[in-house]
């Protein structure tokens, strides 16, 4: 069948979960048999959100093909299994490096380069060509941003223009928000029809409207709604606050919002969708009763948004485990010798995490060596892992300098150093190891139990690595290297096997756990932190 095309923008106010519709909805289409794949555009000037603050912008989440992306990327392949990759991650800067280079190569001679049609039709050729790959039925397209933001304005000139030209084969979906004003005691619409209307001024006729609220709209506010914005009032759908984001899917198929988008879009209805894994997965997430605790150590946990890969695979594998998850943020700033102890024996395993740069190195380390000499699961994951290195180096080999040389150039035992293939890069975007690689996995260790086969690929964003130099130190010491990369013998792995489950990777197991396949290495924490609360 031809390509159908999906655009989904938001309205009122930003953050109302966009990407979970669009994952939901992407989600119900595949439960169809429908192939299906999302991509988001993100109206800011840099290329990718690789070199943003994590307070900025969340997670950098990374695709198999090494770029670096939104973190609505990683809700995507969570909802849907799908891999994405670079096609799927567009920003306002890519779109005009790819203009400018092109005036500069002299594809426009002769021409003035303008906004309109230049950059409105390399975004136009962006979606295009997903579809062109003949690879989808569905291309779900989300325009970051809120409509009316001056940064967004090129985009939805393109959707208003495919709109036009692909007729009901393009469809629009806006989301807005339907406040509740508590002194009043009322739900307000007024807000999702002035968004409607600017949408409209731009030339952009939304199909389906889907209002976001926490509470329940009544039915003669959504006709309202319907009859306001001329959408027909079974296309007005709410999306009330979920207890999970998981159980969104479902919420949106109640209201058949697959069901019209196949109708909108004149698309027969193969199948009726299958839900049986997912709902499986949702009947664990409400029957567990039993809590597992986790603390997850980091330095950017006044914004949870910074680890949601993380925060996710946990909850994914706590479901499976049959139990609910309590996750403990933990700022690594405030933790040291004297109170890791209160801070961390309530928990029953601990997530060291990713980061970068000096700041709340020392209260990562109080917490791994409290953890090693307590035998508490103890899961380090690239920055985290490293530092289970330096940790060991200092305390366990008595190197008591011993260091990361991104912390201290000059240390004189650089157990984790800069990687050589990185030594001569000076640029800072997209230039670190990043995507997937292999890993060889030694026979016996947790890992290799874990993911029940010797070779595996998991995804990378580092610059640093472990120093081979130090390996035989290290092994004869107790801390194994388990997993190392076939072609170059880079070390992703280290455990110390005489303890329950103390492992570090120097890849993100993180970016490969879904809903219907969590990632097999959090699987394997969790169940060790589950054990681990049992005995006590
Ligand atoms: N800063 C470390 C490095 O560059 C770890 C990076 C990370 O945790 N993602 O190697």
């Amino acid at each position: 069948m031809d390509t159908r095309y999906i655009f989904v923008t938001g309205g009122v106010v930003s953050s109302l979960g966009k990407g979970i519709i669009s994952s939901s909805l992407a989600r119900l289409l595949l439960s169809r048999g429908f192939r299906v794949t999302i991509q988001k555009f993100d109206p800011y000037l840099n290329i990718d959100p690789g070199t943003l603050n994590p307070y900025e912008h969340g997670e950098c989440y990374v695709t198999d093909d090494g770029f670096e992306t939104d973190l609505d990327l990683g809700h995507y392949e969570r909802f849907t299994d799908i891999i994405t990759t670079r096609a799927n991650s567009i920003t306002t800067g890519r779109i005009y490096q790819a203009v400018i280079d092109k005036e500069r190569k002299g594809d426009y001679l002769g021409k003035t380069v303008q906004i309109i049609p230049n950059i409105t039709d390399e975004i136009k050729r962006n979606i295009v060509n997903l579809g062109e790959t003949g690879d989808f039925d569905f291309i779900i397209t989300e325009i970051g941003g809120t409509v009316g933001d001056i940064e967004s304005t090129p985009f939805l000139e393109a959707v208003r223009q495919l709109k036009w030209e692909l007729d009901k084969r393009a469809l629009s979906l806006h989301l807005t928000y339907v406040p509740y004003l508590k002194a009043a005691k009322e739900l307000k619409t007024k807000p999702t029809q002035h968004s409607v209307k600017q949408l409209q001024s731009i030339g952009i006729q939304p199909d389906i409207l889907i209002l976001r609220s926490e509470l329940p709209i009544p039915q003669h506010m959504r006709e309202k709604v319907a009859q306001f914005c001329n959408v027909s009032s079974e296309a007005v759908i709410q999306s009330v606050d979920a207890s999970s984001i998981y159980h969104v899917p479902g919420m949106m198929h109640e209201q058949n919002l697959d069901g019209l988008v196949l109708d909108i879009t004149r698309t027969d209805h193969i199948n009726e969708p299958d839900h049986s894994a997912w709902n499986l997965f949702l009947q664990k997430l409400e029957t567990a009763h039993r809590t597992v605790r986790i603390g997850l150590v980091g330095k950017y946990v006044q914004l949870q948004d910074a680890y949601k890969s993380i925060s996710e695979s946990l909850i994914h594998a706590a479901t499976y485990c049959d139990h609910k998850l309590d996750l403990v943020y933990i700022n690594s700033e405030n933790v040291n010798d004297d109170n890791v102890e209160k801070t961390l024996s309530e928990l029953d395993g601990v997530v060291i995490a990713p980061g970068f740069g000096n700041r709340g190195i020392d209260g990562k380390l109080s917490a791994i060596k409290w953890c090693r000499e307590n035998d508490v699961p103890a899961f380090g994951i690239c920055l985290g892992m490293q530092c289970m290195v330096i940790e060991y180096a200092r305390n366990v080999l008595g190197m008591t300098e011993a260091n990361s040389t991104e912390m201290d150039p000059s240390t004189p035992n650089n157990v984790i150093d800069m990687m050589e293939s990185q030594k001569n890069i000076t640029d800072k975007g997209g230039t670190m190891r990043l995507g997937a690689y292999s890993c060889r996995l030694a026979d016996g260790s947790v890992a290799q139990k874990a993911y029940g086969t010797g070779i595996i690929r998991e995804r990378h964003r580092h610059r640093y690595e472990f120093n081979n130099k130090y390996r035989s130190l290290f092994e004869s010491a107790g801390l194994m290297c388990t997993g190392e990369n076939p072609e170059t013998g880079l070390v992703e792995i280290v455990e110390l096997p005489r303890l329950k489950w103390f492992v570090g990777t120097q890849y993100h197991p993180e970016y490969r756990s879904t809903v219907l396949h969590p990632n097999p290495l959090f699987m394997s924490f969790m169940k060790a932190a589950v054990e681990y609360s049992n005995h006590k």
